[in-house]
């Protein structure tokens, strides 16, 4: 889907709210807390849905300390019958409550560039015509490829590498016979023998960190690879990939801005998760 085709398709709130609540509740509208759906023995509705009107409400202001009026927009609900639960199509997801203000609270301050000693090292593994896979990992050493290489790549696969003295290891142990290297100082490739393959793909996640991104940080690093190696895989099916993304959304757990910044430790156990 090209951004035409977003324009045109999500012109307004109400496609887009469409949208969200066909991707969401693919069989019926569902409630949320008691989880009813489809309509009673009567045959009405179980969910009603309603807009309501743009209203204001007070508010205490800290900052002017006195109380103004703050405007509450119309909004689409949902109630259900049996419960009474109200809610809307992007409650418990990451679209609840999701605006963002473009101009900063307070100026930015200036921070001095700090040069990391340690370079963030990320093992990327292809299969010829097949699935992406990258991993960022401690350093180039034996220790964090070795593990990586043993749970991604199947053990009667045929490993082409650069000849780097690490993969020369673990071909000779993992690999016996079918371990094949180019020597990246006489060729780029010999026939089938090359690994451009994955550097294709590592040329794309660098315009990727370096255009889009602009900076990634360490502790996200796994969530940044496992996006790409999403987006690579699915590369030639966008249309699809656009709507399993959104019901991932709509599904998904959301990751609360404080989880998010919490420290590495806290985090470094969900982001091990691949969905790629
Ligand atoms: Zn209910």
């Amino acid at each position: 889907m090209n951004l035409i085709e977003v324009t045109k398709r999500f012109a307004d709130k109400e496609a887009c709210l469409d949208y969200l609540e066909k991707m969401r509740w693919p069989n019926g509208i569902c409630c949320l807390k008691c989880g009813i759906t489809g309509k009673d023995e009567k045959g009405r509705e179980c969910i009603s849905k309603f807009t309501t009107n743009e209203t204001t409400r007070k508010r205490f202001s800290k900052k002017k300390n006195k109380t103004v009026e703050v405007t509450v927009p119309s909004r689409s609900l949902y109630q259900c019958k049996e419960c009474g639960y109200q809610f809307a199509a992007t409650t418990g997801t990451v679209f609840h409550d999701s605006h963002t203000y473009l101009t900063p609270k307070k100026p930015r301050k200036g921070r001095p560039y700090v040069k990391k000693d340690k370079r963030d090292v990320v093992l990327g593994m292809i299969e010829r015509g097949g699935k992406l896979r990258l991993v960022p990992i401690a350093d180039g050493k034996m220790e964090a490829i070795e593990p990586v290489i043993e749970k991604h790549v199947s053990t009667d696969a045929t490993l082409q590498t650069d000849e780097s003295a690490v993969y020369a290891i673990i071909g000779k142990r993992r690999f016996p016979g079918r371990h094949r290297t180019i020597n990246h100082a006489q060729s780029y490739g010999i026939g089938d023998l090359h690994t451009n393959t994955i550097e294709n793909a590592f040329s794309l996640l660098k315009r990727g960190v370096y255009g889009t991104f602009h900076k990634v940080s360490i502790k996200h690093l796994g969530r940044y690879c496992n996006e790409f190696s999403y987006r690579f895989n699915r590369r030639h099916s966008q249309r699809q990939m656009f709507d399993e993304t959104m019901k991932g959304l709509l599904n998904g757990q959301p990751l609360p801005f404080k989880t998010l910044t919490a420290s590495a430790e806290t985090t470094a156990s969900d982001s091990a998760s691949e969905n790629s």
